[in-house]
Parts: structure tokens; sequence; C-alpha cells
């Protein structure tokens, strides 16, 4: 595994004037964004759909870039914190973030829930929520879950580390953890 890079700045000032350049890149960013923003209307208005969808890719380029710039956490979207980057994801994460990560996935070895264990949670939770309806049946808890799972004889802090999982894939919910949530825990190697 390679080593993270971390960039650190601790004088006052140099962190104002990096914050500032920082700002500064996201509003040309964000002027380049708008002005290709209503060409492309322009051009689609007028029926060249092909250059329009052009123009959109380039947006989405500028977004994408930025996002993956030292200027912008990956994770919680802040400008102006010291930075790490991840070699493997090759991603920048703020200093904050990239510990809550850390602790996370470290979460993911520590919780006694096994891959079949996680099937059967799932295929529960979908037929409680009668998921065909969309998530009707949720009430925007976790009750469903800890119910499930209760009854699966999965004990109170196994319990809440594992829904501590799920929130961090997305999953806030009940019908989230089926619709966000369930590819990534399906991918757990517990
Ligand atoms: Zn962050
Ligand atoms: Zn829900």
């Amino acid at each position: 595994m390679k080593a993270k890079k971390v960039v650190e700045i601790k004088t006052p000032r140099f962190i104002r004037l990096r914050n500032e350049l920082r700002s500064l890149l996201r509003l040309c960013m964000e002027d380049k964004v708008s002005l290709l923003r209503s060409e492309s209307a322009r051009w689609r208005k007028i029926n060249n759909l092909e250059l329009s969808r052009k123009l959109r890719q380039e947006i989405e380029n500028l977004h994408s870039d930025f996002r993956r710039s030292i200027c912008v956490c990956g994770f919680c979207g802040s400008i102006d914190k010291n930075m790490v980057f991840n070699p493997n994801n090759e991603h920048w994460l703020c200093i904050g973030c990239d510990l809550h990560l850390k602790e996370i996935s470290a979460l993911g070895s520590k919780i006694p829930l096994k891959l079949p264990q996680i099937e059967t949670f799932l295929i529960d939770l979908s037929r409680k929520l009668d998921v065909s309806k969309k998530g009707s049946n949720c009430d925007g808890t976790f009750s469903y879950s800890r119910f499930i799972l209760r009854e699966m004889g999965v004990e109170k802090e196994n319990l809440n580390n594992f829904l501590k999982l799920c929130q961090n894939y997305g999953g806030y919910c009940d019908c989230e953890i089926l619709f966000n949530a369930k590819d990534q825990l399906l991918k757990q190697q517990i």
C-alpha cells in the first residue's frame, strides 16, 4: 500500500491565502460552467444536439476535475481544510473525513455479521418494507432494521455499528439501506 500524502498548513495567514485561492479557483470553474451551460442550451434550441451534448460533457468534466483536486474534500465538500491524498483511490480528503472513513472501515471488521446473515437481513427488510411500493412503509427511521436484527440475535453494540456502516453507504433509514447501501453491504468482507 502506498503512503498517504498529507498537505498541512498551520500558519493562519497562509491558511487564509490558501482558502482564498481555492475559492477563486471554484469561482472560475463556476463561471466557466455557467457560460458552457447557456451555450449548451442555445445549441439545443436550434437542434444541434450533438454539440449541446459535448458541452454538457465538458461541464461534467470540469466538475469532476474540481472534485478530484486538492481544493476540495471528496467526502464532505469543504474547501477550507488541510487535505490528505489517498493514492489507493486517488482522492483528496480533509483530515477529519480521512479519519472518519478509517474508523468506518475498521468498523466493518468489528461487525460479527456474516455475509449469509446480511443477505437474510436484506431479504427480510425488503419483505417488511414492501419495496414494490418504493419503501412506502418506511417511516424514515431504522425501526424495521432494528427489529429484524434483534430477532436475528444481534447484540446492541454490534447492531448500532452495523447501522453506522449502513449510514456510511448512504443508508440513513430502512428504505435507504435497500436503495443505497445494499450493494456495498454485500461486498463487505466480514
Ligand atoms: Zn471532509
Ligand atoms: Zn426511508
